[in-house]
């Protein structure tokens, strides 16, 4: 015996949201290449454990240009500012340009969650502050974690899909006018 823990302590898990609106002159239209920065952000330190379809939804912000987005599980020991490090490192490899934030980009990969529950310091923060907004990252990660609750709200992914998709409910005193 030679492992000083018996009992190994699982990886933390984080949930990262892929999005690309712009061909890469390699990999090719946003599609390839998210499926491109799936294989980069495999690493030593870097594990996948699941990836969601890959879905097409409209822009949002000054682009006009439609996005590819998709959301992968990995388990990691890398803090949250390590991880984020690690993601800018990726866009910057596929040809990010820093510049106007929603603007178009080959690459865009933002933290969503960490099983560490809530993280928030001046560049980060965990979960990512528009995600219960966002239709195109809640519908991805359902589909690989839709029991995972969000620390803060408690409510699970499958519960803030479900509230985003959903109509609004009827105001009876004007409809009923
Ligand atoms: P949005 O954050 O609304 O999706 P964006 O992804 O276009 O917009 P960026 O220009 O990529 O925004 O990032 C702006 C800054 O957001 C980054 O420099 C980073 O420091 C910060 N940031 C804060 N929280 C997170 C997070 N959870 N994941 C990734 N970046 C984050
Ligand atoms: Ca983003
Ligand atoms: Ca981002």
């Amino acid at each position: 015996m030679t492992s000083a823990t018996p009992f190994p302590v699982p990886l933390p898990l984080y949930a990262i949201g892929l999005g690309s609106n712009r061909r890469h002159a390699r990999h090719g239209d946003p599609r390839r290449v998210l499926l491109a920065a799936l294989g980069a952000l495999e690493a030593d330190d870097i594990e996948p454990v699941d990836v969601s379809p890959i879905i097409t939804s409209e822009p949002i912000g000054p682009s006009r240009r439609r996005y590819a987005n998709a959301v992968a599980l990995v388990a990691s020991p890398l803090s949250p500012p390590e991880m984020l490090a690690r993601l800018q490192r990726i866009e910057t490899e596929f040809g990010r340009r820093t510049g106007q934030r929603w603007s178009a980009r080959t690459l865009d990969l933002d933290i969503l969650l960490w099983s560490g529950g809530a993280w928030s310091d001046g560049a980060l923060h965990i979960p990512h502050p528009a995600m219960a907004g966002r239709a195109f990252v809640l519908g991805p990660l359902r589909a690989i974690a839709p029991d995972w609750r969000h620390p803060l709200s408690r409510r699970t992914i499958r519960q803030l899909a479900a509230r985003l998709i959903r109509p609004k409910p009827v105001d009876q005193s004007v409809a009923a006018h």
